[in-house]
């Protein structure tokens, strides 16, 4: 990749302040439950909305996303609050779909980063967009393949780019769901510095109890922004409830963070 230094403009572009921050349930549940949190998170440091329309489970039977429904609530959201939109895409429909709903924010998944075939057909799908795009950590601790997802899209003529930290499996039980390997994204930063680097704390812990602490380590290494999973009801949620927090307790969080200026 030449010439990233244009990428960090995106987020001036955007007019998005510093550090970003996405917050949203892990799924879109209901018309309701969507609505109650966009307006939650409205007039709050949270610029961006995220919601998984379709959801990748690691194993058949659980929960699988509401699917297409889900976006014409994302769309409803965003006429009421103003907060734009983000949804994970894992195939060229996704992206199709996506787009007819005007989606502004599409991220890859850690289980789509993994696999060359499957970023490729999303970046022909999404070939010259201005819209921004996030690409999350391969589930596996392996940087190139993470730099390579990136540069699929980059080839593809997409140029507002961003990448995720959610950490990485391990068969081994740590305090973490997922390790976070810092040494893992600060080696991107370090080859990349002017890619946007956001913190998924939620991913990375399981844990709401542990969601301060690492989005905490994560500025203190200068990452650009954070994408907390927030829902009205954390403890019913339909995926990943041990992990969301409430919209209040999230703009406890936001408050209580150190955060450094982007000239420290
Ligand atoms: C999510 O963001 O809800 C999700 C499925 O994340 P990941 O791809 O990091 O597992
Ligand atoms: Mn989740």
């Amino acid at each position: 990749m030449e010439n990233i230094k244009e990428m960090r403009t995106w987020l001036n572009n955007f007019n998005l302040p510093h550090p970003l921050v996405i917050a949203g349930p892990c799924s879109a549940e209901t018309e309701e439950q969507v609505l109650k949190i966009a307006r939650e998170l409205k007039d709050s440091k949270v610029s961006i909305f995220r919601a998984g329309i379709w959801k990748p489970r690691t194993r058949p039977g659980g929960f699988e996303g509401v699917g297409e429904i889900g976006l014409k609530w994302l769309q409803k959201a965003k006429a009421e609050t103003g907060l734009q939109m983000a949804v994970e895409v894992a195939t060229a429909a996704h992206v199709k779909l996506a787009l007819e709903h005007d989606i502004d924010v599409l991220w890859i998944g850690a289980r789509t980063t993994v696999n060359p075939f499957a970023v490729q057909e999303i970046a022909d799908a999404l070939q010259n967009t201005e819209k921004i795009v996030l690409v999350k950590n391969p589930v596996n601790p392996d940087l190139a393949l993470w730099i390579g997802g990136v540069e699929r899209l980059y080839n593809a003529n997409i140029k507002n780019l961003g990448v995720i930290h959610r950490g990485f499996s391990t068969y081994e039980k740590t305090k973490y769901r997922n390790n976070p390997e810092w040494q893992i994204a600060i080696d991107f930063q370090n080859k990349f510095p002017d890619i946007p680097l956001i913190i998924d704390p939620s991913h990375i812990t399981g844990n709401r109890d542990m969601i301060f602490q690492v989005t905490q380590e994560a500025l203190d290494l200068n990452y650009d922004g954070m994408i907390i999973e927030t829902h009205i009801d954390p403890d019913n949620a339909w995926s990943d409830a041990a992990q969301q927090v409430t919209p209040t307790r999230l703009k406890q969080i936001i408050f209580d963070l150190t955060i450094r200026k982007e000239t420290d």
